[in-house]
């Protein structure tokens, strides 16, 4: 601490800066938001240290005003004791200004009083009155740090204890002092300071151990609601996973989850969420529904056994949580395979013919503009086949109504093998199909529904009794190159199969205007009633798909 005789040596500078740093750090160590009267009392000391340290220098004002040596030593003693006073009272005011303090403080005055008086104007020796300011002081700051002391230990008595032994040395040194000043020991301020330093080291050393005790009892806590958190997680009926918020890595997976995934908690560190969650749309939506939101509800989650490698479907509730001081994925699962399952067969069912399972003409009016949509964007061709089996009466009429039946499920066969996934087989009517193919363009198509009829020509079916049965189809084709409109490309398709028909079935034909034309005026000069099959169906009844669009060509050509 700056004591009064820090500017006489310059060996006690150091020292000096080094006591006013710990006091004060000691100050920020205990004291509290309602200490104010504490605070206010200390820095009042502060300031008549700083007074007491300005009057020890040789040319300070006081002496410029002509006023007598003793007096002036006088003064100086006095501002020193003030400024212990002060302390004391800072001291006494971390306990709550206790009556023993104050009896302490009263005390202490009423010692030092009279010793200031002695030494500046019966001593005569202001290298001793100087040295007993600085015993005032260290003494005071001593006390001052040794009740920040008490106070981090939860001790008052402590403190009391330490105010009555300072001022007992304070009486034990002025005795000793009013025999031996000649001696000058008092100036040693080492000795004074001494007892400031170890109580302030001590007081750190306690606090830093009550810091760590603390910070202790803090991961203690979390600790153990960690481990309430994973026994909650651990015995819940659901499936349940925490993973990094990009699902890098599983930080958490319950025993449901365990087994529903094929993993153990001991693999969970190398596993990531895309391990289980195998398709990349359904995974890229619900991350996408995360990142919007912070939270998803009831996902339906597309996902695989590590083990048996079997996707299956799951419903996904997650929401961001921070676990282990990190923002962290919180999963719960539930299995839905059976409910997708029914949902996928009651779909099916809406949208699958249930003799043939080739898909129903709803399906098709409600996906191809879809598909079609996409491919006139991109600027690509798609083409329709109009298949119709030739004299399925027949058929009927020789092996029955159920080899009827197997004769259409073969065709529906040979089609779905002989395409690919973009393209569609629709049954439209009793024996006739629809077949949409993908960004094809006409000399595609064609060579496609050559290998259709070739294929189904070769088909064998065998009826109950056992007999083969031969079936062959005529096919119409157009394409989108010149018109990308469905409606009338799809009456196309069907004009362009009666040109099979009418040019002898088991036949491939493109639509051709002027040949369809040509056909319908010979048609109608036959008889008027003679009307090409699709238009009249009198077995199935079945609506036929030249509707208006081929009244009006047979008008026009009236
Ligand atoms: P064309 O070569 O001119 O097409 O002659 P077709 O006999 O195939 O044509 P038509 O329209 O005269 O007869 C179609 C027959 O298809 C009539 C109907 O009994 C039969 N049919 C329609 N739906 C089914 C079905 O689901 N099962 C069976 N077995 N026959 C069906
Ligand atoms: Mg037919
Ligand atoms: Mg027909």
């Amino acid at each position: 601490m700056l004591s009064a005789n820090i500017f006489y040596s310059i060996y006690s500078l150091p020292l000096g800066i080094l006591s006013l740093l710990i006091g004060f750090a000691s100050v920020f160590l205990v004291f509290e938001s309602k200490d104010f009267k504490g605070l206010f009392l200390f820095l009042a000391g502060c300031l008549f240290f700083f007074l007491s340290a300005y009057f020890s220098t040789s040319e300070h004002s006081l002496y410029k005003l002509g006023l007598s040596y003793n007096f002036v030593v006088f003064v100086e003693m006095i501002v020193a004791l003030t400024a212990s006073v002060f302390w004391l009272n800072a001291a006494s005011e971390l306990y709550n200004n206790q009556p023993t303090n104050r009896v302490s403080s009263v005390l202490y005055i009423s010692i030092c009083l009279p010793a200031c008086i002695y030494y500046s104007f019966l001593a005569y020796n202001h290298v001793i009155a100087v040295s007993f300011s600085n015993l005032l002081i260290s003494i005071s700051l001593g006390v001052f740090l040794a009740f920040c002391f008490a106070r981090v230990y939860k001790n008052p008595a402590l403190g009391n204890v330490l105010l009555f032994l300072a001022v007992a040395i304070l009486f034990f040194k002025l005795v000793i002092s009013s025999y031996f000043f000649r001696y000058n020991w008092l100036n040693l301020n080492l000795l004074n300071w001494i007892w400031v330093y170890v109580f302030a080291i001590a007081m750190v050393f306690e606090r830093i151990s009550m810091l760590k005790s603390e910070l202790q009892k803090s991961w203690n806590v979390i600790d153990k609601l960690n481990l309430q958190f994973s026994h909650v997680v651990n015995s819940s009926p659901f499936p349940i996973i925490i993973s990094k918020m990009n699902g890098s890595q599983l930080l958490l997976i319950n025993g449901k989850a365990e087994e529903l995934f094929g993993i153990t908690s001991k693999e969970m560190n190398y596993c990531k969420l895309s391990d289980f969650m195998i398709d990349e749309d359904n995974r890229g939506k619900f991350f996408t529904i995360l990142e919007k939101k912070h939270e998803v509800e009831d996902f339906d989650l597309m996902v695989s056994n590590l083990i048996s490698a079997t996707p299956f479907w799951l419903s996904v509730s997650a929401k961001t949580i921070e676990y282990n001081n990190e923002m962290a994925l919180y999963m719960a699962f539930q299995n839905i395979t059976l409910r997708k399952e029914r949902e996928n067969r009651l779909q099916n069912q809406a949208d699958k013919d249930p003799l043939t399972q080739a898909w129903n003409r709803r399906y098709f009016e409600k996906e191809v503009p879809e598909k079609v949509k996409v491919l006139i964007k991109e600027s690509k061709y798609y083409s329709l086949l109009m298949v119709d089996a030739d004299k399925f009466k027949n058929i009927n009429d020789t092996y029955g109504h159920k080899t009827g039946d197997k004769v259409l499920i073969e065709i529906v066969d040979v089609c779905a093998h002989s395409l690919r996934g973009d393209d569609l087989v629709c049954r439209f009517g009793g024996e006739e199909f629809m077949i949409y193919l993908d960004n094809t363009d006409t000399s595609s198509a064609l060579k496609v529904a050559e290998r259709l009829r070739n294929s189904i020509a070769e088909a064998v079916i065998f009826s109950d009794e056992g007999e083969e049965v031969k079936v062959t189809v005529s096919i119409g084709v157009v394409s989108s190159e010149k018109t990308d409109s469905l409606d009338v490309l799809l009456r196309q398709a069907d004009d362009a199969m009666y040109l099979a028909k009418h040019n002898g079935r088991n036949r491939v034909e493109v639509y051709d205007e002027s040949k369809v034309r040509a056909v319908m005026k010979e048609k109608n000069k036959h008889s008027s009633d003679d009307v090409h099959p699709v238009f009249q169906n009198e077995e199935t009844g079945e609506i036929s798909l030249l509707d208006d669009y081929d009244n009006r060509i047979v008008k026009e050509v009236k």
